[in-house]
């Protein structure tokens, strides 16, 4: 897989010093994701304020590319709205979904636009969403929950 320099070594900078990489013991949702296609799995916690994420935090192995996406992930939702977190996500989605035709807008998506090279790789496109589609099912989840 070639993958622009700068944007593989925010890659590999993340898969290294991953962020919010430790389970919180308190949480209001905790969900477990797998991607048996390239034996990534990462387990996340969410906790929030009402609309607002107070807390991500995860633990998990596999792919620098999945794990990397879901450090990313973290810094970026992290003390945003639901609302806002959406906005995001829809961005990075569509992005994973260009298949290399776009670069994304890194006003919106800072350091996962260094992940657009991926959406040219179908097999590892799931790679990159396991922290979003996990992100997706604890939020829903903890919503739930605090309603
Ligand atoms: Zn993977």
């Amino acid at each position: 897989m070639q993958l622009d320099n700068l944007y593989q070594e925010v890659i590999l900078d993340h898969y290294k010093n991953p962020q919010n990489k430790k389970l919180a013991t308190s949480y209001d949702a905790q969900v477990h994701h797998i991607n048996p296609s390239c034996g990534d799995e990462i387990t996340l916690n969410v906790t929030l304020d009402g609309e607002m994420i107070l807390a991500i935090s995860w633990d998990g192995v596999g792919c620098s590319i999945s794990q990397a996406s879901v450090s990313i992930l973290t810094d970026l939702l992290i003390g945003k709205s639901l609302s806002q977190a959406q906005v995001i996500s829809d961005s990075f989605m569509h992005l994973m979904q260009s298949k290399g035709t776009q670069t994304g807008d890194e006003d919106v998506l800072e350091d996962a636009v260094a992940l657009a090279g991926v959406s040219q790789y179908p097999a590892r496109i799931k790679c990159a969403l396991l922290g979003w589609m996990a992100f997706k099912d604890a939020s829903v989840q903890a919503m739930a929950k605090n309603s």
